[in-house]
């Protein structure tokens, strides 16, 4: 176990020869772009490099003591200077092609941050629109996850009614309210870290093998008391609401960016969640995955 260790060559499965012996990792950063359309970030490989002269995320050797998250991210600031506090991983695609696998992890940032080659392995990166990226001559690993990491860009916010999903339990919530509130936190950050490995049908979302959405938990009524205790988790925002929870779930429904996904079994809610553009669905899904 030491740094590096991963630098290597294998053969897989199915017969190619890879570079990276505990597999490899990229980062497909995607950005709003400055006029709108979302662009993503690559490098062009150099033309002494395995695929001379192609375009793909940046990306490279996992060593044996790494996260799949934490090789991208390395590689991400080796080669083109990402800061890794300036994006955020909503998802995982894993291309394993039997005894190596090239996973990418799929991140968003608020929008484009300077980039510049730090590696001679890739002499020049910059943020691609997304609709140009197609045209460019792409490593072939990439060509083939393009379309499905395309599809799943969009980050995903998880808006979780509170009160509705913790009386769709019944373990004693009613004795104390923030109690609940607080249990229902941990779990969410819990998850949050685990993350999901697929949605519910309503959202009309697949392809990745892994997604780590934001989750928003509003909570009203009594169940605020329990907001000032609850740590920092990543991954979990609680919103009090100051006044009808269902009011702020259904502002967040319209207003959070990206995908937004309604956890309710509130009729009313889910008609206003759905005018809002939010997909809608029960709290079972949620607490099925708890
Ligand atoms: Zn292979």
């Amino acid at each position: 176990m030491a740094e590096g260790d991963g630098n290597g060559w294998v053969i897989c499965a199915r017969g190619h020869r890879h570079w990276g012996k505990y597999g490899a990792a990229g980062l497909l950063a995607g950005a709003a772009g400055p006029d709108g359309p979302p662009s993503v970030l690559l490098i062009h490989r150099a033309s002494w490099t395995q695929h001379p002269g192609t375009w793909g995320p940046p990306g490279g050797a996992r060593d044996s003591h790494e996260t799949a998250a934490g090789a991208a991210l390395r590689e991400a600031a080796e080669e083109c200077a990402v800061p890794p506090e300036a994006v955020r991983i909503h998802g995982l695609l894993d291309d394993d092609h039997g005894g190596w696998s090239y996973q990418t992890l799929v991140a968003s940032a608020a929008s484009e941050f300077p980039v510049y080659p730090v590696s001679q392995e890739a002499p020049e990166v910059t943020w691609v629109p997304a609709d140009r990226v197609e045209s460019l001559d792409l490593h072939p690993g990439f060509a083939e996850t393009w379309p499905v990491i395309r599809a799943a860009m969009d980050p995903v916010t998880v808006i979780v009614d509170g009160a509705n999903v913790m009386g769709s339990r019944a373990d004693g919530w009613w004795r104390d309210r923030a109690g609940a509130a607080a249990r229902l936190y941990g779990e969410l950050a819990a998850l949050a870290g685990r993350g999901v490995t697929a949605w519910p049908a309503e959202l009309g979302l697949a392809g990745l093998d892994r997604w780590f959405p934001e989750y928003v938990l509003v909570v009203e009524g009594q169940a605020k008391a329990a907001v000032p205790a609850l740590g920092e988790a990543e991954g979990v925002r609680v919103v009090a609401a100051p006044g009808s929870g269902d009011d702020t779930i259904a502002e967040l429904a319209a207003t959070a960016g990206g995908r937004r996904l309604v956890v309710t079994a509130d009729r009313e809610l889910r008609r206003r969640s759905a005018d809002a553009g939010a997909a809608v669905t029960g709290p079972r899904w949620l607490l099925g995955l708890l």
